[in-house]
């Protein structure tokens, strides 16, 4: 038995049999052609891109019958592109003519090449393009080699899946009801395969090094993704742990199920929103499967890494409308482009920085690309005709970027109506309270804006000044640090003397042991990912809000976050002995 860990990226736990996904290696043979034979070797690789053309617009077809979204179909068509690339063809054929090999060789060498260029960038999202990259030369060249290509659209059993990545179009075309489990070598948590693992339940741990070396096919393994943990050949007394665990959380999520149609209302009727965060519209499903009243934060950024996307008004029209329309009239907040940081769009080279999370992000980048900034408000304003919108700006550290994106929203709206486009004028407009100093000034920044969502996860990382994915110090990241929970009850106050709702929308808003926290620092909006939910939901309605209240009153004369998570762990374990 052995505990390998890594990073959690989607939870759940699963005990179950291993299936190896190995990119299978392919032997490409290297050998000498004669001139003459530059046409036919040509004419060869023409026919092998052709082919791979072909089985992307098949695995299309299938994906469309399965109800993929249009996001993950419009990333298959980004592949055809890139293999019809006129530029690579010709590099080929360039090739084919001064070195006279073979031309299987020649265009696995200029691929390799290329794909190094993108690798030693060292970024996430430049990471997912070289994956796409793969994937597509994968294609061509088992066309030409001939060879068979397994897929993981019709595994035989239930299992595990063990990879050292997954590629976008594996992804798309995986059969979700038979993968329990995802582990791979690498990822991180905004991985394309985190998503979507996430958006279909899978319990996924990424981030695992040399997990395809240390399984094999046919292996047993728990996977537990709350922890992140990978259990390879468990004992007879680990399994039943596990067993017993795996029990534990059915009969508390199927005791939680009776939640879901519940209202969000304190004993003393309290009334609380509870929405939900999603990052791709397929999750949509969840939403609406987990009782949430709304979209609370849909991040525009995952969709928008599609060049395709982020470029076609049209596109992101559609997109919004499609949301807005299958929510039918709840609110939904949509999240203008949050990139930056650690968020970096690969068709964005310009956006690397030395230090990127104190950079030209979010908002930032958005007043300084007013061409694409427009270009998705105006796609926002015409589809909110379609439903209950909601727009929110990430990141906001002053009130001249309100002021702004105010006059930006000016030139919109002249635009639409120049073009007789349809829009609502009225669109509540918020921000996200993210940067310590927005929070400073939100007394003065509430008297313009329709509402504040506080975003945690940043708001922590930029108080506390961690990088909040790196590992070395991710002991100092405290929720309960008391000047974060003053920092939220700043914000709570700010709003309510201007009469405006405060949400919370990051991490903290769905972990329910902190729900009693935020309801006594004033927080009546929580948005969270759609399996918290009923969770929460359950806190709210065992808890009053002067208990509520005291407990804050406690917890702010304490000086220590760790203290004072301890003390809140201590109260909910009592409240509620192990039930959520
Ligand atoms: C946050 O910062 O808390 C938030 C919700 O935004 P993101 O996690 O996308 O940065
Ligand atoms: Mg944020």
């Amino acid at each position: 038995m052995k505990t390998v860990s890594g990073i959690s990226a989607s939870p759940g736990i699963y005990i179950g049999k291993v299936f190896l996904y190995k990119e299978e290696r392919l032997n490409v043979p290297k050998y000498k052609i004669e001139e003459k034979e530059i046409e036919s070797e040509f004419s060869r690789l023409l026919a092998a891109v052709e082919s791979a053309k072909i089985e992307l617009e098949t695995i299309k077809e299938t994906a469309r019958m399965m109800n993929i979204s249009e996001n993950e179909i419009a990333m298959l068509d980004s592949h055809i592109l890139m293999i019809s690339d006129e530029a690579f063809i010709s590099q080929i054929k360039d090739l084919l003519s001064k070195q006279l090999v073979n031309v299987d060789w020649v265009f696995y060498e200029a691929i390799s090449e290329h794909i190094k260029t993108l690798t030693v960038s060292q970024d996430m999202y430049m990471e997912e393009r070289v994956s796409d990259l793969r994937d597509i030369a994968k294609r061509v060249l088992s066309n030409l080699l001939d060879t068979e290509r397994v897929t993981l659209a019709d595994l035989e059993n239930e299992c595990i899946i063990a990879a050292h990545d997954l590629l976008p179009s594996d992804a798309v075309v995986m059969d979700k009801k038979k993968i329990k489990g995802i582990i791979l070598n690498a990822g991180g948590k905004t991985s394309h395969t985190a998503i979507i693992a996430r958006a279909f339940e899978i319990p996924a741990v990424v981030g695992l090094f040399n997990i395809t070396r240390r399984v094999k096919t046919g292996d047993n393994i728990i996977i537990d993704g709350n922890a992140g943990a990978v259990i390879i050949n468990p004992d007879e007394e680990t399994t039943k742990i596990y067993l017993e665990k795996i029990k534990r959380q059915e009969e508390i999520d199927l005791h939680l199920q009776s939640y879901i149609k519940k209202e969000a209302v304190t004993n003393d009727g309290k009334k609380i929103i509870v929405a939900a965060n999603i990052e791709i519209p397929q999750e949509l499903e969840s939403v609406k499967n987990h009782g949430a009243s709304g979209i609370g934060l849909f991040r525009s950024e995952f969709l928008l890494l599609q060049s395709q996307i982020y470029n076609s008004e049209e596109r992101q029209f559609e997109i919004y409308s499609k949301i807005l329309q299958e929510m039918e009239e709840k609110p939904v907040t949509i999240r203008t482009l949050d990139i930056g940081g650690d968020k970096i769009i690969p068709y964005h080279e310009d956006i690397r920085e030395k230090n990127p999370l104190l950079g030209w992000r979010g908002i930032r980048f958005c007043l300084t690309s007013r061409y694409f900034f427009k270009k998705q408000l105006r796609a926002l304003y015409r589809a909110s005709v379609h439903g209950n919108l909601k727009i929110m700006f990430p990141m906001i550290s002053c009130i001249e970027e309100v002021d702004e994106i105010f006059q930006i929203i000016e030139e919109v709206k002249h635009e639409l109506k120049s073009k007789a486009q349809e829009f609502k004028d009225k669109v509540p407009l918020g921000i996200m309270l993210e940067v310590p100093a927005a929070v400073l000034a939100a007394e003065f920044i509430a008297k313009k804006v329709d509402f504040f969502s506080i975003g945690t996860n940043d708001l922590i990382q930029y108080t506390i000044a961690i990088d909040r994915g790196n590992e070395k110090i991710a002991y100092l990241y405290q929720m309960y640090h008391p000047a974060l929970l003053r920092l939220i009850k700043m914000s709570a106050d700010a709003g309510r003397n201007a009469g405006i709702p405060v949400s919370i929308c990051g991490e903290m808003g769905g972990d329910p042991r902190a729900t009693v926290v935020l309801l006594g620092l004033g927080i009546e909006y929580l948005s969270m990912s759609p399996a918290s939910i009923p969770a929460v939901k359950k806190v709210i309605r065992n808890v009053d809000m002067p208990e509520a209240k005291q407990l804050v009153d406690t917890v702010l004369q304490k000086s220590s976050g760790k203290e004072i998570e301890a003390f809140v762990e201590k109260w909910f374990n009592e409240r509620f002995k192990g039930s959520i």
